[in-house]
């Protein structure tokens, strides 16, 4: 690709915001709710893992639910929590599931995705994250490690994963899209 389209799609995948799409009940449920940690560097990552009694995964890993806010801020809050109570209510740049490898002072983001059936993010999504890690000084792989590939029936309306390109609504059996559609 020429350097300037790259650059181009770049600042796109940097802007478009990404409202919730997941059921009303838990958007008005978490309204008002306080918004996710907003991590601003290193140094805010390891209080929050011990003021919230985060415990390691079975890889020892810690496990969070994140997302970039509309101001490219990243925010965390414990894997149980919905992205649009992370979110604080807001648009969101990105979301998913992060997982840190602390040791000492040192964190690193081992592996992320793009899972959240609130917000249905794109892979396309990354340079948001990227962006947001690089700000907070914090290593990370380079790109989502599982890409989830989301698509609303046009039929029924359910909120599908696509797996293994197969664009068939696992309530309904339309076909679905290729285009992302939220
Ligand atoms: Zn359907």
């Amino acid at each position: 690709m020429e350097m300037t389209t790259r650059l181009r799609k770049y600042r796109e995948a940097m802007r478009k915001f990404y409202r919730y799409v997941g059921p009303a009940e838990i958007g008005s449920r978490v309204a008002g709710h306080p918004a996710g940690q907003e991590i601003a560097s290193m140094g805010d990552l390891v209080p929050w893992v011990r003021d919230t009694s985060q415990q390691p995964d079975r890889s020892g890993l810690i496990a969070a639910t994140f997302v970039i806010d509309a101001d490219g801020r990243l925010r965390i809050a414990d894997r149980r929590s919905e992205h649009i109570a992370c979110a604080g209510g807001g648009l969101v740049l990105s979301a998913g599931e992060m997982f840190f490898r602390i040791e000492g002072e040192l964190v690193e983001v081992v592996e992320v995705s793009n899972q959240s059936t609130g917000f249905c993010p794109e892979p396309e999504s990354w340079p948001a994250v990227a962006a947001a890690l690089e700000q907070v000084g914090v290593p990370h792989p380079g790109r989502f490690t599982t890409e989830i590939v989301f698509r609303r029936c046009p039929q029924c309306g359910e909120r599908n994963i696509v797996k293994d390109k197969w664009f068939v609504c696992g309530v309904c059996g339309s076909e679905l899209p290729k285009e992302w559609n939220f």
